[in-house]
Parts: C-alpha cells; sequence; structure tokens
C-alpha cells in the first residue's frame, strides 16, 4: 500500500478511536446513531455539527494533556513548578504562540500571565477580542531557569505536542511572539525578527505572521506600532477567509 494511503488511514483509524472515547467519556455504552429506515439521508443542522466538532477539539485537546501528563522528558522537568500546557479556545481562529513560560507563568501554569502577557492581553483586547476567543502557547512548556534561551534538545522534546495542539485547534492564522518562536516555526534557525516579521510565512499549510515578543516591545515602546501594523494584517486574513 502507498506510504500516504497508510498514513491517510491511520489518521482517520485515530479519530475513530478520539470519538469513540469522547462519546464513551460522555456516559455512552454504545454508540448513539439512528437507524436509518428510508431512503432519506438524514443531514445535521449546520449548527449542530459545529458544536460537535467543537466539543471534538476539546476532548481532543483534553486526551493531548492527559498524554503529557507529569512531563519529565526533558531537563526542564527538575526545576519547573508547572507545565504551561496552554489555554484559550480549543477551535480560536488565531493562535499565539510564545517563546516559554516564564517565572509568573512557572508559578500559575498558566501562558503569558506576566508583565508580557499583560500586554499581549491588552493586543488581544485591543483587536476587539478576549483571551478566551484565541488560543495562547509556548514553543516550550516549562520555564528554563533564570529564563535562558529554550536549548535546542528542550525544543526537539516539547514541540511535537505544540504541533499537535495546532493539528487540532485548525486555526486560520497564528502570530508568533519574538525570535525563538518565530525561528522555530519558520524552520530557520536564523532568522532574525526584525527582518522577517511583518510578513506572512507558511507553517503546514498554515499563514504564519511573526512579530515582537511583548517582553520586547516593554523594553523599546515604540516599536509597539509595528506590532499593531502586524496584527491587523492577521485581523484582515481573518476576515478575508471568513
Ligand atoms: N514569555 C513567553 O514567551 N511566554 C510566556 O508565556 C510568558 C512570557
Amino acid at each position: 500500500m502507498r506510504p500516504e494511503i497508510t498514513k491517510k488511514r491511520k489518521a482517520l483509524l485515530e479519530d475513530i478511536i478520539s470519538l469513540l472515547e469522547f462519546y464513551k467519556a460522555l456516559g455512552f455504552d454504545r454508540l448513539p446513531v439512528k437507524v436509518r429506515t428510508g431512503p432519506s439521508i438524514h443531514t445535521e443542522p449546520l449548527e449542530k455539527s459545529r458544536s460537535k466538532s467543537q466539543a471534538m477539539k476539546a476532548h481532543k485537546m483534553r486526551m493531548l494533556r492527559e498524554e503529557i501528563g507529569n512531563c519529565k522528558r526533558c531537563k526542564l522537568s527538575d526545576t519547573r513548578k508547572h507545565i504551561v500546557f496552554g489555554e484559550g479556545n480549543p477551535h480560536a481562529e488565531l493562535v499565539f504562540i510564545g517563546e516559554a513560560p516564564g517565572r509568573e507563568e512557572d508559578i500559575q501554569g498558566r501562558p503569558f500571565v506576566g508583565d508580557a502577557g499583560k500586554l499581549l492581553t491588552r493586543l488581544i483586547e485591543k483587536l476587539g477580542l478576549t483571551r478566551q476567543d484565541v488560543y495562547i502557547a509556548n514553543i516550550i512548556k516549562c520555564r528554563p531557569p533564570m529564563n535562558r534561551d529554550p536549548e535546542a534538545d528542550e525544543i526537539e522534546t516539547c514541540r511535537g505536542f505544540l504541533e499537535k495542539q495546532i493539528d487540532i485547534i485548525e486555526p486560520k492564522v497564528i502570530m508568533s511572539l519574538g525570535r525563538i518562536a518565530a525561528q522555530t516555526l519558520t524552520g530557520n534557525p536564523k532568522a532574525r525578527i526584525t527582518t522577517i516579521r511583518g510578513t506572512f510565512f507558511d507553517y503546514k499549510g498554515i499563514p504564519l505572521m511573526p512579530t515582537f515578543h511583548p517582553a520586547y516591545l516593554i523594553r523599546n515602546p515604540k516599536e509597539k506600532w509595528l506590532t499593531w501594523n502586524d496584527a491587523q494584517k492577521v485581523v484582515e486574513h481573518i476576515k478575508r477567509t471568513d
């Protein structure tokens, strides 16, 4: 069998297993299927099937969090207080990806809740959204000691989980915040944020807009308008694809 067919079958099988687990979690001991009696094909109202797919995404996200468990896959587990999984809407149109949890995030187990987080929250709200409308995550899920840059082995160990989160959400756009997130998601370890920000890249078929990290903008407030411009392009893209 051709490898792409095997891959498609595997993905389909994983979806079926996930769906069955979802119904089991809801308390079903058999599948709630309708026996078709007539020739007409039963079609669900769009709203109903949309909310089912949203529940499915939330369920898949919970399963992924369970898969990560009390992760000890890299050395950051020795020093972190909490895993910062990511939070927000599992069917968001817009996903923000930062670098790594800082001190406050490590304490609370939530992404972007320190000073940089407050600035990010303000940006989100200026766009007419809330943190619950978008999804916020980081390249790695545990705080590096003294906020040093994440090391290559830590990024490699953790990135698969972020990739799965993005697969589940299927956002319309990703905004990466800062150099590390941009380099990781564009696959270019030499990318300079000052050069690449403001233009769309492709991340597995999803438009990716690199912009400055909010912590950088706190230090360089005069540059905030550039990130605002980048965010406008993102919003325009979302509107165009509505
Ligand atoms: N900086 C990041 O890159 N991520 C956070 O969650 C907080 C600060």
